[in-house]
């Protein structure tokens, strides 16, 4: 699982799931930021500015195929929250679909 962050189509940030169960609350960075989770897109956010993109891709463990990566309820919200408009992700084909929020 990894999110990029995007601003005018650049690269600005790379996260990675680190926790791949349910989300962790109250986790506080060493800058000082709290965070309720540590999903992938949890850990791009703490840099994204209104109108940046985010995508999110999800990848198969056994043969590295595109899969799923919608981003949960939870981290829709914080998306939503931070000013971004649009989030693309990879659905179960492997195929790029896009949230508007
Ligand atoms: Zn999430």
């Amino acid at each position: 699982m990894a999110a990029i962050l995007l601003r005018k189509g650049r690269v600005v940030k790379i996260g990675e799931n680190t926790d791949k169960t349910h989300p962790r609350f109250k986790r506080q960075y060493a800058d000082g930021t709290w965070a309720s989770h540590m999903h992938a897109e949890m850990n791009v956010l703490r840099f994204a500015e209104p109108g940046d993109e985010i995508e999110v891709i999800r990848f198969k463990k056994c043969n590295h195929e595109w899969t799923m990566a919608k981003p949960c309820s939870l981290c829709e919200n914080e998306i939503k929250k931070s000013g971004i408009k649009r989030v693309k992700y990879t659905n179960w084909d492997g195929q790029w679909e896009y949230l508007e929020l």
